[in-house]
């Protein structure tokens, strides 16, 4: 008895040598020229595999109680043992974060595919599967250059993110061509654009800042860390965090604004009574040589004249109440959310194929029997911190599981 796979990524890999280990025929289709393209990719070529602390909370969707089964049948620790059984050690990280003990994520997708080989797994690369037909009780699997019956497949596809990889939406097509529903998607762990045109000037700075999210004037998270100025909007670690929220938000039309506090070890009122000592202590300064004391340069230019303050302006000359302006612009500066990067910038998508009508402990369709869905092509999404990567691999263990029992 054959299966087969669509996608050789992290959830494809897994599925394949979970059910070519009990024994069955497995057939990989991958479209790219080599399987696990998006691993070579990840954490900047180091590969955040996973992390040590997993649950629920990490994960967005409709029902992201979803992966729980996953994460328990295959937590941290049953995944660190795979790794180490296929010769692969894991670097475990204080923060909870994984990666390969080789610090190259090279040494990832060379494993999984070498042990995928070894065990017998067909790997079928630069095969893009066009089509998938019900016919009685098999699946017809079409790619330009054949088709073939299979009484099981797995859809493991990913998702249209970072399209230069091989990121696209044919799994959502072929899904929704055998009746199932998909959730609207959204690209995330990306950049977001901004409305007005402040960013374009500080473009290149990166600071250590907290950012908040307002949706419709109400504020929805808090997140601290990098974030970058850039050409189009802002980015850096906060950033892509905070897409989680601000991408689906733009997406359903809500208003979407973030306050980036540029100081957060300072608030307000201790900001402002650092400015007014400092303007006594030294009257000689301009307002923007002040601010160039707490901020990169490009910012205090700019953050003055956002708020129509001349930089040459004697600090003896500003006064209590545009000191307090000030104040307030540098750990409160408003700006109003456009869209998003787009999928090509994005790390993930998050929408996809309908968890409701996939069984979480199988990952079998609830609608079509035989029918398997892993990894990102479902409407799961995760943080950033290796929290994708596992959910791929915890899924695609299961589904390549049910798939070898039920052969
Ligand atoms: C730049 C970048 C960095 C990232 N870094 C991290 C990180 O450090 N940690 C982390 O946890 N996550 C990271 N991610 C996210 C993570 O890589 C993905 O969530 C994960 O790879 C999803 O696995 P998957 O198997 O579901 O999909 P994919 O890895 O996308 O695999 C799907 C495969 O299916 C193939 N395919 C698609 N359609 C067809 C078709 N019709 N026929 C045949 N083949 C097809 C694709 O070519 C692809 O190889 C990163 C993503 C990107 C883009």
């Amino acid at each position: 008895m054959r299966v087969a796979i669509i996608g050789g990524g992290a959830a494809g890999l897994m599925a394949a040598i979970t059910a070519a280990k009990t024994g069955i025929q497995v057939d990989l289709y991958e479209q790219n020229r080599e399987v696990g393209k998006k691993i070579l990719a990840s954490g900047n070529g180091r590969c955040n595999i996973s992390n040590q602390s997993l649950s629920s909370h990490d994960y967005f969707g409709r029902h992201p109680s979803f992966v729980n089964f996953a994460l328990k049948a295959f937590d941290f620790k049953r995944f660190e043992r795979f790794c180490a059984s296929i010769g692969l050690l894991l670097d475990r990280k204080v923060d909870g974060r994984c990666y390969p003990l080789s610090n190259e994520a090279r040494s990832v997708q060379h494993a999984l595919k070498r042990y995928a080989e070894h065990i017998g797994v067909q790997i079928r690369t630069q095969s893009s599967v066009i089509s998938v037909k019900r016919v009685a009780d098999t699946f017809i699997v079409k790619t330009s250059e054949r088709e073939e019956a299979y009484r099981k497949l797995l859809i493991a596809t990913g998702s249209p993110a970072a399209p230069q990889l091989g990121g696209n939406d044919s799994g959502w097509k072929i899904a929704k061509s055998l009746g199932h529903t998909i959730i609207p998607a959204y690209p995330s762990l990306v950049g977001l654009h901004l409305a007005d045109s402040w960013h374009t000037r500080m473009s290149g700075v990166k600071c250590d800042a907290e950012v908040t999210l307002y949706l419709n004037g109400k504020k929805e998270v808090t997140i601290g860390g990098d974030i970058l100025f850039t050409r189009y909007g802002v980015s850096g670690f906060a950033i892509l965090d905070l897409s989680s929220f601000a991408s689906p938000a733009l997406l359903r039309g809500d208003r979407v604004t973030i306050g980036v506090n540029l100081l957060p070890a300072f608030d307000r009122q201790g900001l402002v009574a650092h400015l007014q000592q400092t303007a006594k202590s030294a009257p000689f300064l301009t307002i923007e040589a002040l601010l160039e004391g707490v901020l990169p340069h490009k910012t205090a230019s700019v953050l003055l004249a956002s708020l129509e303050i001349a930089g040459d302006m004697a600090v003896g000359d500003v006064g209590a109440k545009r000191l307090r302006r000030i104040a307030t612009q540098i750990v409160d500066w408003r700006f109003e959310v456009v869209d998003t990067h787009g999928y090509k910038h994005a790390e993930v998508a998050g929408g996809g194929v309908d968890t409701a009508e996939v069984d979480p402990k199988t990952m079998e369709s609830k609608k079509v029997a035989g029918l398997y869905f892993a990894g990102e092509v479902l409407d799961i999404v995760g943080k950033r911190g290796g929290y994708n990567l596992h959910f791929a691999w915890a899924s695609g263990y299961l589904a390549g599981q049910s798939m070898g029992i039920k052969s």
